[in-house]
This record gives structure tokens, C-alpha cells and sequence, in this order.
């Protein structure tokens, strides 16, 4: 009998829990030889979403929860979920029904079949903004032009992991995360499964164009310093125009005793200098806040209670 943990994190979706605990339920029930557990994770929601998960878990005994001290993001809450739960294999799903449970018996086949990491990948973007379709290809492709790391096109959390590919992942403890990038990074066999995205059961989602553009910095940032280089290649690149213009400048002046061209080059140039500068100085900040966040070697997170019981961190955590 396989185990498998079906991790949620949950950020203000009281109107979901019970709703997706049912749809989830009505699907795998026909699933025979797999146990099958909900890990809920409360990322302190300001709504009611902590008591409805607790009535779930009061009254099925398949529920367990964490609740996290403050809200802390998707990303952190799916690493405490990671870490907490157990069994041969974890799902990882939205709350919101976004991801449709449907899929699940499919992920297990291609899980059986000898695959770690199963993911759904996404159908057509179609539904969603031409903006924002452009943003994540104009992404993909400067991440895989500049890293080494491939990474999944339009395959989002939605899969289900092999309880190998989740030992890796907890080793993984950086604060900053971009999971999309880990997944790749740990490697195993992987497996894309196709399905169209739902809308949104209820509620609104709460990513807009500044957290996606954050996302992608977080990203570029976490898994490649190429801008690093980028940066120092155009250093060297002006430089090297900026000695051919003041030969240019100087022997025009002592051959033909050109007076020296006025206030529009100047200003061109030194604008454009100025603008380099702050660019890479704004590129080195951002490694260097990275570090420096990194190197405080905080928890990602912090467990309020596991199933009622309210932790105190006065040893290593679990
Ligand atoms: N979520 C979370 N913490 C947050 C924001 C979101 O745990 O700070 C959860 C949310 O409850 C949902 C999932 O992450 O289960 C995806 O969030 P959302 O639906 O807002 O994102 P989208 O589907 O639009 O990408
Ligand atoms: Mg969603």
C-alpha cells in the first residue's frame, strides 16, 4: 500500500477548504491501493481558513494541518509542507481548485511507472493577458539562454514527487525560493502530463504584475549570476568604444585642431554612462542583498501548531 501526502498551502480560502477536500475525496476514493493524507498549511490567514481546516480535521481523520505563525508566502508554506510530510510519495495542490484533482490517478500510473516527479503542465495560456503571456516567454527564454538550468515551461506546483525528490528538496534551505527552479535543479526522472487550468473556484488570486516581476528576479537571481558577467562584458565593452572615441577625439583635435565637440555629446555620453553605472550597481545590490539575507540563516518559516498542538522552537525544528 503506498502512502501519499497531498500538501496544500492555503492563504484566505475559507470558502475552499471543505469544498476542495470533497472534490480531492470523490476522486481518490476509486484510487484502491494508495492511503492517501491532506497536509493543510495555514500561511496565517487573515480569514477564517484555520478554524474551517480544523473542523476538516476534527472531522476526517485523514487531515492534519500546520499553521504557520504569519502569512509567509506560498513558497516558504510548501517547503513546511515538504518537510512535514510523509509517506512514498507528495501531491502538491492549490486550494482553490485550480488544479484539477482529476489528474491525480494519472500522476500515480506515471509514478508507478518508475518516474519521481510528475508534473502538469499547462494547456495553452490563452485565458490569460497578452502581457503577461509575453513577460513569462521573454522570461524563459533569457533563463535558458543564460543558465544552465532548464527550466519547465508553463509547469507550475501542481505535480506529484517522489519521496526521493522531497529528501532533496529539504535539503534545499534557502530563504529565498524559487521552487520552479529547485525542482529542476535536483533533477530525477521527470514526467509532463498536460491539463488546461481552471479559473479560480472563488476568491482572487493574489499575484499581480509587481510579485510575477519579483518572481522573475528572484528566479534570475537564485539560480544564475550571468547578469554578474553581463555586467562586467559591458564595462569592457564601453570602455573599449569609450578609448576609440577619445582617439578619435584627440587626433582630430591635434591634426586638424578641431575644437573639441560641445554640450550634446558631452550630455550623451555622460547620461549614458550614468545609466550603466546604476544598472550595474543595482545588479551587484541584488546578489548582494540575497547574501546578505541568506547569510542571517533564518528559518524560512515558523510552525504556530501542528494539528492543535502549538510548537516552541526551543530545539532544532522536527
Ligand atoms: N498561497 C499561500 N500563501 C500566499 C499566497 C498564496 O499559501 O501568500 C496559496 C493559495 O492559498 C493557493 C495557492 O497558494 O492555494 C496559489 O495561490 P493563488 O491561487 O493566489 O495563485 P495563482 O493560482 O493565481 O497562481
Ligand atoms: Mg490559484
Amino acid at each position: 500500500m503506498d502512502k501519499i501526502t497531498i500538501i496544500v498551502p492555503c492563504y484566505n480560502e475559507q470558502e475552499g477548504v471543505e469544498q476542495f477536500y470533497t472534490a480531492v475525496t470523490d476522486v481518490l476514493k476509486d484510487i484502491k491501493d494508495c492511503e492517501f493524507r491532506y497536509l493543510f498549511i495555514n500561511d496565517g490567514s487573515t480569514d477564517d481558513t484555520l478554524l474551517k481546516i480544523r473542523e476538516l480535521a476534527a472531522d476526517h481523520e485523514d487531515v492534519s494541518y500546520i499553521g504557520l505563525s504569519r502569512n509567509f508566502g506560498k513558497e516558504p508554506a510548501m517547503m513546511a509542507g515538504l518537510d512535514y510530510a510523509e509517506g512514498d510519495a507528495v501531491i502538491i495542490m492549490d486550494a482553490d481548485l485550480q488544479h484539477p484533482p482529476q489528474l491525480i490517478p494519472e500522476m500515480i500510473d506515471w509514478w508507478r511507472k518508475g518516474y519521481d516527479d510528475v508534473c502538469a503542465k499547462r494547456t495553452g495560456r490563452d485565458d490569460e493577458a497578452w502581457l503577461k503571456r509575453t513577460a513569462a516567454n521573454l522570461f524563459y527564454l533569457g533563463m535558458d539562454s543564460v543558465s544552465k538550468i532548464k527550466l519547465q515551461r508553463d509547469v507550475g506546483d501542481f505535480r506529484l514527487l517522489d519521496k526521493r525528490c522531497v529528501a532533496a528538496l529539504r535539503l534545499m534551505r534557502e530563504n529565498q525560493r524559487f521552487t520552479k527552479g529547485m525542482y529542476t535543479w535536483v533533477g530525477y526522472r521527470k514526467k509532463e502530463i498536460p491539463f488546461h487550468v481552471q479559473p479560480r473556484a472563488y476568491g482572487k488570486t493574489t499575484w499581480n504584475y509587481l510579485s510575477l516581476c519579483n518572481l522573475a528576479i528572484e528566479g534570475i537571481t537564485s539560480f544564475t549570476t550571468a547578469p554578474l558577467r553581463m555586467t562586467t562584458m559591458l564595462g569592457m565593452g564601453v570602455s573599449v568604444l569609450a578609448l576609440g572615441y577619445m582617439c578619435f577625439v584627440l587626433f582630430n583635435a591635434l591634426c586638424y585642431g578641431d575644437p573639441v565637440a560641445g554640450y550634446p555629446t558631452l550630455i550623451t555620453v555622460m547620461l549614458f554612462l550614468g545609466g550603466v553605472q546604476l544598472l550595474s550597481l543595482g545588479i551587484i545590490g541584488e546578489y548582494l542583498g540575497r547574501v546578505f539575507t541568506e547569510s542571517k540563516h533564518r528559518p524560512a518559516y515558523l510552525v504556530d501548531e501542528y494539528n492543535g498542538i502549538k510548537v516552541i522552537y526551543d530545539s532544532p525544528v522536527k
